[in-house]
């Protein structure tokens, strides 16, 4: 079989759906091709503030009202309580040594809790990805987006005039000839292997192993009088030196878990192992072992090596990458989501002339370099809490910047992820990073993180009063409204507009 269109999409995630909504709705004739089927098993599922706002400006900019309800909690209750969905009223982190329960102190040393919304109803979610990439295909498909599942492509045939992708599909050959290709097929994947792509390192970020699995019945893990929010509506962080485990909850009674490790913990672990290296792990963890109690595997475990990759190349004349496809660092910080969902953007504005590929590849490149020297320190500093507290800093600060930025529409302020290209924010912080990877003087890195994040602090942070605990309080976004060369006036028009007042 033969099939022509505009552009090819391979790989039918969240990511390749909504770039081939998008580019419907750019007058492209588009063909999504899979390899699977949906419903299936996905990993990557919780979102931040920043993701969310990214798809509500790509629903408002493509007319593509159908993605709103999905931004946030209140309205994918009342309007698709069908897909699964977590309630993520912030991140939680709590830090553990190997081998003890955990225990905390009167300054709450060793958990920190951000709160992301003030409430329930404007809270992010984590997306329960079986659910909600079913239900994005059939939505491309709604638009006109021509979907081909259970379709193994094999041939890459790039020339002057077009691409021809070749393969097979319900026991035939088929092809499909194109003028341009995006590849969302994940890390490692289609694309990079089928054209030889090299490899490229991502800077200070240590080799590190994943082990997860979906499980029911999971206990609670006790939430104390006055935090900013009920501890487990989040993204569940525990620490410890050499990884950390997520958790989270969903509606429809699935806890996601997992665990990201430096190598050599994970080999000590036995992770490779799967179900035996996750119980090998709990038993060093006694407090979070009881919380598993009873729990029951849904489905298998999923051991990945090798978590973090980059692809050497990530465009050509006729095709690229998207971001979730160039590279990928690690779920510490819940950036692939937002990363991806930029990536979408710049593509439709590359669709319709507004940037080029040398610029989308630049800018790709640069932000996953600045994740992977930020996740890289924080894995460095996950044997003290102190200093592992004070860079995550660096990362709430610049996303609650970010999104108050763009909120106030003054996208100028913060162009690209974490403040990268920041002519300031940029350089200090991966100034610090390096610092902390080259073991620097500790009291001195931790001076400098207060001074990089200073200006940019508009969320009442990094402050030692609170003792570790930051609830929202708009207090503070007025106080620093300055900041974004703002007024409280405005700040006030924008959370009403915005509904979160
Ligand atoms: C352990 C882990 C945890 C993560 N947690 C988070 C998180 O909490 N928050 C966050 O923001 N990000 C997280 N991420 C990153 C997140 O998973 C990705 O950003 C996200 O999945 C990208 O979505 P996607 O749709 O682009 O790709 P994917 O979800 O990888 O989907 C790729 C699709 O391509 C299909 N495919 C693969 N090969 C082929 C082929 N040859 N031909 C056709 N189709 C093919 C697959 O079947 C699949 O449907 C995590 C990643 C990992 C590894």
């Amino acid at each position: 079989m033969e099939h022509r269109a505009d552009i090819a999409i391979i790989g039918a995630g969240f990511g390749g759906s909504l770039m081939a909504m998008v580019a419907r709705r750019l007058g492209r004739s588009v063909m999504l091709i899979e390899r699977g089927t949906h419903p299936r098993f996905a990993i990557g599922e919780s979102t931040t503030p920043l993701a969310n706002l990214l798809l509500q400006q790509l629903a408002e900019e493509y007319d593509l009202p159908q993605l709103l309800p999905f931004r946030r909690w209140g309205e994918w209750q009342r309007e698709h309580s069908g897909i699964g969905c977590g309630l993520k009223r912030g991140f939680s982190f709590f830090h553990h040594t190997l081998g003890q329960a955990f225990s905390d102190d009167e300054q709450r040393s060793r958990q920190l809790l951000v709160a992301a919304s003030p409430r329930d109803e404007v809270a992010d979610t984590h997306w329960f990805r079986a659910d909600f990439d079913q239900h994005l295909v059939n939505e491309a498909q709604r638009l006109g987006v021509e979907y081909f599942e259970q379709t193994e492509l094999t041939n890459f045939d790039e020339q002057p005039a077009g691409v021809t992708l070749g393969g097979r599909r319900n026991g035939g050959s088929v092809r499909f000839h194109v003028g341009f290709v995006i590849d969302a097929t994940g890390p490692r994947g289609w694309l990079h292997r089928t054209l030889g792509l090299a490899k490229r390192e991502l800077p200070m970020m240590p080799a590190t192993s994943g082990l997860f699995a979906h499980f029911n019945n999971v206990g609670a893990w006790p939430s104390a009088v006055g935090a900013p929010y009920p501890v487990e509506d989040a993204a569940v962080h525990h620490v410890f030196d050499g990884g950390w485990v997520w958790i989270l909850k969903f509606n429809n009674g699935i806890t996601s878990a997992g665990v990201g490790a430096t190598r050599q913990r994970a080999d000590e672990l036995g992770l490779a192992k799967g179900e035996a290296g996750w119980q090998r792990l709990l038993a060093k963890l006694p407090s979070l072992a009881k919380q598993f109690t009873g729990a029951e595997l849904v489905g298998g475990f999923v051991f990945t090596p090798e978590l973090s990759f980059c692809s050497g190349q990530i465009n050509g004349a006729r095709w690229a990458l998207l971001p979730s496809s160039a590279g990928f660092v690690d779920p510490l910080l819940s950036s692939g989501f937002p990363l991806t969902l930029l990536g979408i953007q710049r593509l439709a504005k590359l669709l319709d002339g507004g940037i080029d590929l040398a610029d989308y590849e630049r800018r790709t490149l640069a932000e996953l370099d600045q994740v992977s020297r930020l996740v890289g320190a924080l894995y460095a500093s996950m044997g003290d809490f102190e200093l592992f507290t004070a860079l995550t800093q660096i990362y709430f600060v610049a996303l609650s910047y970010s999104e108050t930025a763009h909120r106030l529409g003054k996208p100028e302020l913060a162009e690209s992820f974490l403040l990268r290209d920041h002519p300031e924010f940029g350089p200090a912080t991966r100034g610090i990073c390096e610092s902390v990877v080259r073991l620097a003087k500790r009291k001195e890195v931790l001076a400098k993180v207060r001074k990089t994040i200073e200006p940019f602090n508009v969320a009442g942070l990094a402050d030692p009063a609170k003792r570790n605990w930051y609830p929202v309080n708009i207090d503070d976004l007025f106080s620093t409204a300055a900041k974004l060369n703002s007024s409280e006036p405005e700040i006030r028009e924008m959370l009403l507009r915005e509904q979160l007042l």
